[in-house]
């Protein structure tokens, strides 16, 4: 009888073990067991941003760019597109946001897509930015999650090499 996959308790080890032998047991605080298999695959999907492309376009020039609200008296703005205003209804516009803000909040992820899984554990952040309405999350590097505070100044970082993903921007301690 062939030998059970060993068990680990931290993902990353259960990677390690995904890697090495193609199956790992991952045990959770309960104690429960979940046998984890090592199943490549690779597709080709052709995506279209339609009318998000903008915000795609600005990364690959270094910019951040959201949507504010037409009507007059409104003009919320947000930091994820949308076209259309959560408040009043009517048509956004595109605008820049600032590239600098404050951290509103954050999660360490242990598990991630496709892109993020080199780098997991990462930390996701909310970010609030001065004269905009709603977060923007966002990967945030080159700190630790011991060194994140609520309110800490953070400031946008941008793929040299544009890759037109939600992987050309992310923010660093500022
Ligand atoms: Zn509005």
């Amino acid at each position: 009888m062939k030998a059970r996959p060993p068990a680990f308790t931290k993902f990353r080890d259960v990677q390690a073990e995904l890697a090495r032998s193609g199956a790992a047991l991952f045990r959770d605080a309960d104690g429960v067991e979940s046998l984890v298999i090592r199943y490549p695959y690779a597709i080709e999907y052709i995506h279209s941003y339609a009318e998000d492309s903008p915000f795609f376009l600005g990364l690959a020039e270094g910019r951040l760019r959201g949507s504010r609200c037409t009507k007059q008296g409104c003009g919320c703005v947000y930091a994820t597109p949308r076209s259309h205003c959560m408040e009043c209804g009517s048509p956004t516009e595109w605008v820049d946001l600032p590239t600098a803000g404050k951290l509103h909040s954050w999660t360490t992820c242990h598990f991630g897509s496709e892109a993020f899984l080199k780098e997991t554990p990462y930390n996701l952040g909310l970010v609030e930015f001065d004269g905009v309405n709603s977060l923007l999350l966002v990967r945030l590097k080159d700190a630790r999650e011991s060194d994140l505070y609520v309110g800490m100044p953070v400031e946008a970082r941008f793929d040299p090499n544009p890759k037109y993903s939600v992987t050309d921007v992310w923010f660093v301690p500022k």
